[in-house]
């Protein structure tokens, strides 16, 4: 096997062609496939794998080989490695003579495991002497490099994605050096490797984030790792050392460009890889674990989630705000503790109940509310009045919230706190703000459906529902009875200490 060495020839981007024929099995397709993966890595290229399993010696019956040549035409690569010269295409002469031109406008290369051919060679078109053809190839590739833009960057394996995913640091890291590539921080490669671990053994990544937190390490912005995060990074391809591109096309983004089009997403198949671009921080055996470990359990999820009970999304916890889940056991519909965790795991330990008897306790609330209705027709709505009163208190908490926020920060700036000291009490009064603001949200909300609902389409809701709801059997439906009259209902269990408060519309 011909070692080429990259560095003083300057070979650096290839493409791999494995293409297989009539008489070969998949098998022969993988062998060679890792023949030149391996002539890669020991001469250290970037490379991109085109894998044709048709065996036609057209060129337009294999779509790889089209693709490929037009990104040779480009001049996106240095060299295209082959088994064998003749895998490129033994088709008619119309044929040959595209796939020529292709490589000679492009000054690129190909490459087989014992021979490099420069079709732009004047002695002898198809194989090169080595020596000469270097020396001249080495002018052709400086002039070549300057040709070549950013598209063609990305498709090099070079790094245009933004910042680095963790523990990458971009083109430089201490000794280690990557041009326009990525590098390990080995600082961070502990914390990685840490939540690597940790999935393989079975963590979810709320577990993950929670262990992380609790430890104290935080992620580079000084935030608590969140479970989303930590998903995305131990799904992420680009620490086995690959860099993945056209992935889509056109701007995903929350607040976009008026004008800008919509996301188009393509098929794997589609995807360009370039493989062996920066060191791997995991292996393909590992991510693959890691994979199946989330997949597994996002499938219970779902499963759980597709369900629906009669106060799906309108019970909220009295504590956290968020809203409590159900289960069934034994017949019997039961209503679970809230589930909510902050980032540290604490749970929020606001109890479950049984169903039945919730809804008991709802009704007599909604019958009370009724009567009440009924009476009061001369009086004007009182409940606007007291939701805007409600609200003024919590302004004022946010506010008094807000100032104890930046007293702590003042005092870190002072010195009073350690760094540590100063994060912890930051994020627990950030805690307290983004539940209050929550709270003054839902407030606002139900005060403007307050408004819009006149009392005699209110009174006519509430007749409407007592006509249907002993009648009404399927959950679907009689969830839907309930929103009809209702925003939410507020519960609070310790115990026997029950309490709960419906927010009417
Ligand atoms: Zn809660």
């Amino acid at each position: 096997m011909v070692n080429i060495e990259s560095k003083k020839y300057d070979i650096r981007y290839v493409a791999i062609y494995i293409r297989k024929s009539r008489a070969e099995s998949m098998e022969d397709l993988e062998k060679h496939r890792m023949l030149l993966t391996d002539l890669c890595r020991k001469n250290n290229f970037k490379y991109v794998e085109y894998m044709e399993v048709g065996t036609s010696d057209s060129i337009d019956m294999r779509p790889k080989i089209s693709k490929l040549l037009k990104e040779v035409e480009e001049g996106v690569y240095d060299a295209v490695c082959v088994v064998e010269y003749d895998r490129l295409g033994r088709g008619d002469l119309g044929e040959q003579d595209r796939i020529k031109k292709a490589f000679q406008k492009s000054d690129t290369l190909i490459i087989t495991p014992d021979k490099i051919y420069d079709l732009n060679n004047d002695i002898d078109d198809t194989y090169a002497d080595l020596k000469g053809f270097f020396a001249r190839q080495e002018y052709k590739m400086i002039t070549k490099r300057l040709r070549q833009g950013k598209k063609i960057g990305a498709r090099r394996g070079q790094w245009t994605n933004g910042i680095p995913p963790f523990p990458y640091v971009y083109q430089r890291y201490h000794g280690k050096y990557n041009e326009k590539g990525l590098v390990v921080d080995d600082e961070r490669y502990k914390v990685y490797r840490s939540m690597i671990e940790l999935a393989l053994n079975g963590a979810s990544p709320r577990k993950i984030a929670e262990n992380l937190n609790n430890k104290k390490v935080f992620t580079l912005k000084g935030n608590y790792w969140s479970a989303v995060t930590i998903q995305r990074l131990l799904m992420d391809e680009t620490h086995l050392g690959k860099i993945i591109s056209n992935k889509s096309q056109g701007d995903g983004h929350k607040n976009k460009r008026p004008n800008a089009k919509d996301v188009k997403i393509f098929p794997k198949s589609e995807w360009v890889i370039v493989e062996n671009c920066h060191e791997p921080v995991k292996t393909q055996e590992e991510h693959e674990k890691i994979i199946q470990l989330i997949n597994d359990r996002n499938l219970i999820g779902k499963k759980a989630r597709h369900q629906t009970y009669v106060f799906s999304g309108l019970i909220k916890c009295e504590r956290c705000g968020h809203s409590h889940t159900f289960y069934i056991k034994r017949d019997k519909c039961y209503m679970k503790p809230c589930w909510y965790i902050n980032p540290l795991g604490e749970k929020c330990r606001n109890e479950g109940i049984l169903v039945s008897v919730i809804e008991d306790m709802i009704l007599t609330e909604i019958a009370k509310y009724k009567d009440g209705f009924l009476m009061d027709t001369e009086q004007e709505d009182n409940s606007f009045g007291m939701l805007q009163i409600l609200i003024e208190e919590k302004e004022k908490l946010l506010s008094k919230q807000k100032k104890a926020l930046s007293l702590i920060n003042d005092a870190y700036e002072m010195g009073d706190y350690s760094r540590e000291e100063w994060l912890e009490r930051k994020k627990k009064r950030e805690f307290e703000i983004n539940d209050t603001a929550n709270e003054i949200y839902e407030l606002h909300k139900s005060t403007n459906s307050n408004q819009q609902l006149s009392k005699a389409e209110k009174m006519k809701a509430l007749s409407n529902f007592f006509d249907h709801i002993t009648a009404t059997t399927d959950n679907a439906s009689r969830n839907e009875l309930y929103r009809t009259i209702l925003e939410s209902i507020i519960w609070y269990k310790n115990g026997d200490d029950i309490k709960i408060k419906i927010n009417f519309k």
